[in-house]
């Protein structure tokens, strides 16, 4: 692969066991690259996880296997802190990044991506109240570290599915959180940096995180680096409207197969859905590449009714 081509990546977070909605997000991811004879990188995201499951890991790479994923290089984010206190001391020496002491509840959230739209607004009352990291933690409160948001910071990028979106960070989340640990990582720091680090060109993900690329872009320029371009896909949704889970019952990509489901079955219903191929029938993965088509993604969610 030369310096210039297409990197994208696979990003699966270890939270619970792989369903319908996240392969498809995944099979858009790969078939942009593989499409443009670029690579593929599995990254897996574990950072200290609220909602980590043990084995999710190993699980979510069998899963993809057996669909027919295949990737150039694989990562692990927890190998990876060094990096990202690197990059954390990089905003602290810019004076970009201060310790606060406000509320637990919003950094822990921000250790993950936030895929119920659950950033929230912070004013930035600990802005300039503490020196050190160790000041903060005198309080006797637990500090974690934010980011000075300046007032101008007005995000505006265009989507290459999504089109144009806008976000006055400033406004609507003020100082968002950057980690929860002295030398730590949250979601937005950790993907920013690795996405910089591994040469990620295009970013493709569900489109429940439109709402968190604005602050990925601010630390980006804040780092000095070149943010990638970005594809936010529409979700798989349940006939309720709402992004797929297991309240829609059972669509584990593991159950599937334990139920005999084969993977050509699986990727031939999403292929379909996804406006790849004209009817729905078995067909493997690497099929797809020559005729995936993005202009023929659904605009909008794609509801699910059932696999049968
Ligand atoms: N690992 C994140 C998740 O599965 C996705 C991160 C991203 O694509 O930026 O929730």
């Amino acid at each position: 692969m030369d310096a210039m081509g297409y990197v994208g990546r696979l990003a699966p977070s270890p939270t619970g066991a792989l369903h319908l909605g996240n392969v498809r997000t995944f099979m858009v991811a790969w078939l942009r690259a593989r499409q443009a004879g670029g690579k593929v990188i599995m990254r897996m995201e574990d950072l200290d996880h609220p909602r980590h499951k043990a084995g999710a890991e190993e699980q979510a790479i069998e899963d993809l296997r057996w669909l027919g994923f295949d990737w150039d290089e694989e990562f692990v984010q927890s190998e990876r802190r060094a990096l990202y206190a690197a990059a954390l001391s990089r905003l602290l020496a810019k004076h970009l990044a201060y310790p606060c002491v406000c509320s637990r509840r919003d950094v822990e959230m921000a250790q993950s991506a936030p895929h119920d739209g659950e950033q929230l607004h912070y004013p930035g009352t600990c802005r300039d109240r503490f020196a050190t990291w160790a000041e903060a933690a005198a309080t006797g409160r637990t500090p974690c570290w934010r980011y000075r948001t300046p007032p101008d910071a007005h995000v505006a990028f265009e989507d290459g599915f999504a089109g144009r979106y806008e976000m006055d960070v400033a406004a609507k989340l003020g100082d968002f959180p950057l980690a929860r640990d002295a030398d730590g990582a949250g979601y937005s720091l950790a993907v920013t940096v690795d996405d910089a680090d591994m040469g990620v060109t295009e970013v493709v993900r569900g489109d429940d995180l439109l709402p968190a690329t604005p602050p990925q872009i601010l630390l980006y320029r804040a780092l000095g680096l070149k943010p990638p371009a970005f594809f936010h896909v529409p979700l798989v949704v349940g006939p309720d409207g709402r992004r797929l889970a297991k309240r829609h019952g059972d669509t584990r990509i593991a159950s599937f197969r334990a139920a005999g489901v084969r993977p050509e079955d699986i990727i031939g219903f999403l292929a379909y859905v996804s406006g790849i191929t004209p009817e729905r029938k078995p067909i493997g993965l690497k099929r797809l590449i020559g005729l995936f088509d993005p202009a023929r993604l659904p605009r909008g969610p794609l509801v699910f009714q059932g696999l049968t």
